[in-house]
């Protein structure tokens, strides 16, 4: 028995028959200067934080097609260009907003914020008052025409029963059709505090322009303190509610909102480049690397840099294309895929994968960079990569990291979700394998300062920019192994699978 376990175990960990010199080249002629530059370059003021459908994101898109076309990479966009524009709607709303409840006037950004579509330039609605509790039981309530108030999250006696039954989507679907006016939600209190939706709230909202739909009510969130305002007894019936008694009531009183922002037509690129395949029976099947390029541009006057996230992933990517441009053309075709729009939900990946620029099913394998700039810790020797659970991709990762003398590390934040949160998700719901790739090095801090730098440090922030402190090596062991682990699927036999069981399933 232990016999037989240890001789597995040894085979499990015995490294693999190493790189071939093809590989070995390849790996070592990633170059860190490039990383550097085009990091530094992205990050710059003069790139404007790359905002989605801002000057600054259109000048990075320019700036990254000409670094493909000096690559030796092939245009692979719209109409020969490298280009793939796509139309998109920008929303911001305007702190001149109100919301007043009789006397009581609430203050934007402290106590409400206007979430979801805004599809207008003004919107105002006014009504009475119902309170719905957690929307799970509506009857006898009368909520046409009405705000309607909700809380997110759960009461007190919440069982697994009530977790499994209430689906915050369809309460909000249900008091839209019972012909509620507005929603006035207050946020769950074990969430974000407030000030962290006031962060993003605060900020542009964009949609790609093709899945516009009907105006729907207008959402708006209010604080605790907001919450005093709107109506004498709501917050004895909150907290009844959250107790978990029935509280639904309505509250006697008329509030006005009045929703103002600015709402336009923009429009942004994904930028593409492919290598053709060598291998004339498969140069038809493709490998695709992503990278997102988009961080939150210039909101009045701020700029948001995004180095860490992601201009070094973007600059990852390139580096790798660098690279395979001057060595022998690999069997299958390899796309760099720059993509715009991650920030407000994987726009400009749904957008290409709603409309390839390569036939989606003959793409192998997506491998994704959205970098949180763990890798400029220091030098790195493990790496995540997250799906390989799901696919061959993750034996092929084993194998490269192996073979290169580092280490596959488990999933750091296993409650971040962080599989359903970046652009390979939009491929992997097109039926593509996938992994996203980050890099760390062997010390044991760097999951926490990485989970600092998220909960409170410049993630998203204005202070996400390139620091004198990053270690350039890491990002270069990170491109390099993503690069073999590109190449070895680019000349397999055959395309990866979906492991049996897999939540996922090739079209
Ligand atoms: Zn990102």
């Amino acid at each position: 028995m232990t016999f037989a376990y240890a001789l597995i175990a040894a085979m499990v960990t015995q490294a693999p028959t190493g790189l071939s010199p093809a590989e070995r080249a390849a790996y070592q002629g990633v170059r860190e200067a490039t990383i550097r530059e085009i990091t530094t370059t992205l990050a710059s003021p003069a790139m404007e934080g790359r905002g989605t459908g801002q000057l600054g994101g259109q000048r990075a898109a320019e700036y990254l097609a000409a670094r493909m076309r000096q690559f030796g990479l092939q245009p692979a966009g719209d109409s020969g260009s490298y280009l793939q524009r796509i139309d998109f709607v920008s929303a911001a709303v305007l702190p001149t907003s109100s919301l007043t409840a009789g006397e009581a006037r609430l203050v934007y950004r402290d106590d409400f914020l206007v979430a979801g579509r805004v599809t207008g330039d003004s919107l105002d609605v006014s009504g009475g008052v119902v309170f719905v509790g957690y929307g799970v039981d509506l009857s006898g309530l009368d909520l046409q025409g009405r705000l309607a108030v909700l809380l997110q999250g759960k009461p007190a006696t919440a069982d697994s029963m009530w977790e499994r039954t209430v689906n915050p989507r369809a309460v909000v679907q249900a008091l839209v059709r019972g012909g509620a006016a507005a929603l006035l939600i207050l946020p769950d209190p074990a969430g974000p505090a407030f000030t962290v939706y006031a962060q993003y709230l605060t900020r542009r909202g964009v949609r790609l322009a093709d899945t516009e739909t009907a105006p729907q009510p207008p959402v708006v969130y209010v604080s605790e303190a907001g919450v005093g305002k709107l109506a004498a007894g709501l917050s004895e019936a909150i907290a009844q509610a959250r107790a978990g008694s029935a509280a639904a009531r309505d509250l006697g009183v008329t509030v006005q909102l009045a929703v103002r922002a600015k709402v336009e037509r923009v429009s942004g690129s994904n930028v593409v480049g492919v290598l053709r395949g060598g291998d004339p029976k498969l140069a038809g099947q493709a490998v695709l690397y992503s990278a997102h390029y988009d961080a939150y541009g210039i909101e009045n006057g701020t700029v948001y840099p995004g180095a860490a996230d992601n201009a070094l992933g973007a600059a990852m990517m390139l580096a790798a294309g660098e690279v395979l441009a001057t060595e022998p053309r690999p069997r299958r075709s390899v796309i760099f895929l720059a993509v715009t729009g991650e920030e407000y939900g994987l726009h400009g990946a749904r957008h290409w994968a709603q409309h390839p620029t390569w036939p989606i099913d003959s793409v192998a394998a997506n491998f994704n960079y959205d970098g949180i700039g763990t890798e400029t810790y220091g030098p790195v020797t493990q790496v995540v990569g997250w799906g390989g659970e799901y696919s061959d991709l993750g034996a092929v990762m084993r194998g490269v990291v192996t073979a290169t003398g580092n280490s596959v590390a488990p999933d750091p934040f296993p409650e971040e979700n962080v599989f359903y949160r970046s652009d390979h998700y939009a491929f992997v719901q097109r039926g593509v394998p996938a992994l996203m790739l980050l890099g760390a090095p062997a010390d044991t801090t760097w999951v926490r300062r990485a989970k600092a730098w998220l909960e409170g440090g410049d993630y998203h922030q204005p202070g996400d920019s390139v620091r004198a402190s990053w270690n350039w090596s890491g990002p270069r062991t990170l491109a390099a192994t993503g690069l073999l682990i590109g190449l070895r699927v680019a000349n397999a036999d055959v395309m990866p699978a979906w492991l049996p069981g897999a939540p996922f399933r090739r079209r």
